[in-house]
Order: structure tokens, then C-alpha cells, then sequence
């Protein structure tokens, strides 16, 4: 308890609070987590103010996180909590939610409810392994397993939420993942990784897949004020709910146009100059080409906005782009 992290969703068992920084913890730092974590509960600060917003401004308030599926999903499920009436008390309660895996199903049971299950993240998963000194790879089922046995038959009934936490916070702080802090940490007698001189080769990790790169064309539509348009993607998409430039995938302009004309309900000319960015999503890498592009009339679709305050919900590179052409636009004006 000495050494527990200060941190803003430590200091509440509200299942509402523990569970809204469970997810944004899920694929990004602490560091990061923490003013959205205070603007978003500043914004929505129950499970019935969640349900009831807009999905466009709940995309707003993750706007910068990534991986927006986290937040539709919790979305979706506070509206299905509100409308079954139902919180749920226990992991396999949570599981049953959209977009809950176990590690949140279980963090949200132990910490919000008592409830004596393991919640397994990477750091917890890489401290079971190097104590364990497990050398098959860590995303063998096996392992998982194993690790998950192991700490359950050591968990302390009733204290399952400050287990999970302090187990977090070894990985988080001591029990890194290059150059672990051997000589600091409080379990070093149990750890068969360090008896064996291997704590900084576990876990070892299967050669990585590499990620395919898919090519995309934008076109950056402006009106005659400077604003710039912007469409809104459908739902399915990897940035579902989200405004961004119209864009489809295509190797090239000649190729994009027809889908593009399609998006925005006119034909677009493109204008010479062009934008090159990478974005690398879970699946795939993606590279954008964004080409100045005129209208032959007004676009059907989409929305005209200043492009240094688009006041909608923007995925992060689309934003940096907007800030720099709203640089240029101050500067002209
Ligand atoms: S002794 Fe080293 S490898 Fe083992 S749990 Fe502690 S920090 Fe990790």
C-alpha cells in the first residue's frame, strides 16, 4: 500500500468511474489517461449522464485517445445498463456488456465489488510470467492460464481489488518490461526469473507479424472563407462516428475520384498540391495522400468548418493537418 500509484480513479469504488478508466487504460498510458479521464467524468459524470449523451460528443471527449471503438462500445453499453436497469456486480456480468474482455470485466468486479478474480492486463501477465519463469511465449493460451492459476491460489479472499492494483502497479513501475528493477522489488524471492538471470528475456515474445500498409486518397475541399469540409464516417468503420476529410481507399487520385464524387454528391478536381501522412491502426498501417480538390458546386455532404476549431469530433492526425491549414489561414489573413 506504501508504494500504490496516486492516481485521480484510485481514490473511488464507483463502478461508473472505475470502469470509464479501465478502458481508457486499455492501449494507453497512465500519463495520457488522466485529463481526459477528469474532462470526460467532468462531462459525463454518471452512468445515466453517459447514456443519455450524444454519440458525437462522447466521440469528442475521446477525441485525441484513439481507438474510438472503446468509446462507442461504452457507449452502448451504458445505455444498455441504464435501459436494463442493471449494474452488474460480478466479471461474468460485466463480460456480457459491449466491448468488456475479461481483464475489464475482471478489474471492475475485483476493484468496484470485491469480487475475488484475477484481472490479467500485460503488466500483470509479464510479472505472473517472470515469477513463474515461463519461457514459452506469453501469448501462448497455456501461459495465460498457468499465470492465471497461480495468482488466484495466492489472492487474499476480499482484498481481489488491491491484489490486482499492486500486481498493476510492480509491472507498471518495478517490474518493467526492459531492465526490470530486480534490486528494488518486493517479490524478488519468490521470482524464478531472477533466480534463473533471465527477468529481462521474459516474456518471450513471438517474431512479430508484419502489419500490411494500405493507401488512401483524401481530398481537402475548402470554401471560399478558408473552412474546410469534412464528412462524417459511418459507423462501421475504424474511425466510426468520426469527421475527417472524404477519403476512400485507392492507390491513386485518377482511381479515388469516382468514390469520392460518390461521398460528397460532386465532382472534384484536384488542385496540384498534396499532404502525405501514416497512420498505424491495430490491423494494418495506413498511408494518406490528401490532394487539394475544387468542386464543380457546392458538395451535397458533409460539413464546412474552420479549420483551427472544427467544434466536431476529429481522429488525431485529421486534426493535426486542420491545425496547420488554420495556421496558414491566420497567417494569410
Ligand atoms: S524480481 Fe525482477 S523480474 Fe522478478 S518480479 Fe521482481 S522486478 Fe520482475
Amino acid at each position: 500500500m506504501r508504494h500504490r500509484r496516486a492516481l485521480p480513479w484510485r481514490r473511488t469504488r464507483d463502478p461508473y468511474r472505475v470502469w470509464v478508466a479501465e478502458v481508457m487504460l486499455q492501449q494507453t498510458r497512465v500519463e495520457t489517461v488522466v485529463p481526459y479521464y477528469l474532462r470526460f467524468l467532468q462531462a459525463f459524470p454518471d452512468v445515466r449522464a453517459l447514456a443519455s449523451a450524444r454519440q458525437q460528443d462522447v466521440l469528442q471527449a475521446w477525441a485525441g485517445l484513439g481507438y474510438y471503438a472503446r468509446a462507442r462500445n461504452l457507449l452502448r453499453a451504458a445505455r444498455k445498463i441504464v435501459r436494463t436497469g442493471h449494474l452488474p456486480t460480478t466479471a461474468a456480468g460485466w463480460r456480457r456488456l459491449p466491448g468488456i474482455g475479461p481483464y475489464t470485466a475482471a478489474a471492475v468486479a475485483s476493484i468496484a465489488f470485491g469480487q475475488d478474480v484475477v484481472a490479467l492486463d500485460g503488466n500483470v501477465l509479464r510479472v505472473g510470467v517472470r515469477l513463474l519463469g515461463l519461457q514459452k511465449p506469453s501469448t501462448a493460451p497455456a501461459v495465460r492460464r498457468s499465470v492465471e492459476e497461480a495468482l488466484r491460489a495466492v489472492l487474499p479472499p476480499g482484498r481481489a481489488g488491491e491484489f490486482n492494483q499492486a500486481l498493476m502497479d510492480l509491472g507498471a513501475t518495478t517490474c518493467l518490461p526492459s531492465n526490470p528493477k530486480c534490486g528494488v522489488c518486493p517479490v524478488r524471492p519468490f521470482c524464478a526469473a531472477h533466480a534463473l538471470g533471465l527477468a529481462g528475456e521474459l516474456p518471450r515474445r513471438p517474431p512479430p507479424r508484419p502489419r500490411p500498409r494500405r493507401r488512401f486518397v483524401a481530398a481537402l475541399v475548402r470554401d471560399r472563407r478558408g473552412r474546410v469540409l469534412l464528412v462524417r464516417q459511418p459507423p462501421e468503420g475504424v474511425w466510426g462516428g468520426l469527421w475527417t476529410f472524404p477519403y476512400v481507399e485507392a492507390p491513386s487520385w485518377p482511381r479515388a475520384r469516382p468514390a469520392l464524387r460518390r461521398l460528397v454528391g460532386v465532382r472534384l478536381e484536384r488542385d496540384g498540391t498534396c499532404w502525405s501522412f501514416e497512420h498505424a491502426f491495430t490491423h494494418f498501417r495506413a498511408h494518406f495522400r490528401v490532394h487539394v480538390a475544387r468542386p464543380d458546386s457546392s458538395p451535397r455532404r458533409g460539413r464546412f468548418v474552420p479549420p483551427e476549431q472544427p467544434g466536431l469530433p476529429v481522429p488525431a492526425p485529421v486534426r493535426r493537418l486542420l491545425a496547420r491549414l488554420g495556421q496558414e489561414r491566420q497567417q494569410r489573413e
